[in-house]
């Protein structure tokens, strides 16, 4: 297992999606194209708004949100008041919606965020749980996701934050491809996840190194299985 893969610092396990700018793991390119197909046929045009992320760019997500540069949001999708929380509190804040770089699972390729482009364009795009459900633009889309990935398990596709678990906000957009998502978070060990923080230049670092196991199995290991 090379562990740059895992941790977002190399780009040798992907290949570009052809017409599009993301980058997906080699081995999932053919189970996507053929659900990308199959919901094409039900009248959804499947897109991918995010794919691959490299640690650099998810290392400037966390700075900006950790700096207050970049709007943190409640469970209810309402912008926080920054100046009012704790350095813990901004932490956890973040980690609802935004991983830690090192730790995200964008980093494997193996995990996507899609819309439906029949539907919204793609900078309308917002990824927010609204969107999903109910009568939300992608709401119709995931329904069909839905039936499809959970009765035909040959697609390898679920969803890891299907279910509000106390970690991760629950987000329908994201989707994993299970062949390789399951053989890259069993590899990935805490002193793994530990080294990586301490050798980053993160905003908040003694705080996130103060509270690494928590954070770990809470956010990291704490996802659904199909
Ligand atoms: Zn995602």
């Amino acid at each position: 297992m090379n562990i740059d893969i895992l941790q977002g610092k190399t780009t040798e396990h992907l290949v570009l999606l052809e017409g599009t700018k993301c980058f997906i793991h080699n081995l999932m390119l053919t189970d996507f194209l053929r659900l990308q197909k199959d919901a094409l046929k039900e009248g959804f045009d499947l897109k991918i708004i995010s794919a691959f992320r490299d640690y650099d760019r998810q290392l400037k997500i966390w700075n900006l949100k950790a700096s207050g540069e970049r709007p943190l949001l409640d469970d209810q999708e309402r912008p926080l008041e920054f100046s009012k929380l704790s350095p813990i509190e901004i932490i956890m804040a973040i980690l609802r919606w935004s991983a830690l770089p090192g730790s995200s699972r964008h980093h494997w390729g193996s995990d996507i965020d899609v819309y439906d482009a029949k539907t919204q364009k793609e900078d309308e795009v917002k990824l927010v749980p609204s969107e999903t459900m109910n009568h939300g633009p992608a709401a119709r889309l995931h329904e069909w996701l839905d039936l499809k990935i959970s009765s035909d398990s040959s697609y390898g596709f679920y969803r890891p934050y299907a279910t509000d678990r106390g970690g991760v906000s629950p987000e329908r957009w994201h989707l994993s491809y299970y062949p390789i998502s399951r053989r890259y978070l069993e590899s990935y060990t805490f002193s793994l996840f530990k080294k990586n923080i301490e050798e980053s230049d993160l905003i908040l670092k003694e705080t996130v190194l103060e509270n690494a196991d928590e954070i770990f199995r809470r956010f990291f290991l704490n996802v659904d299985v199909p």
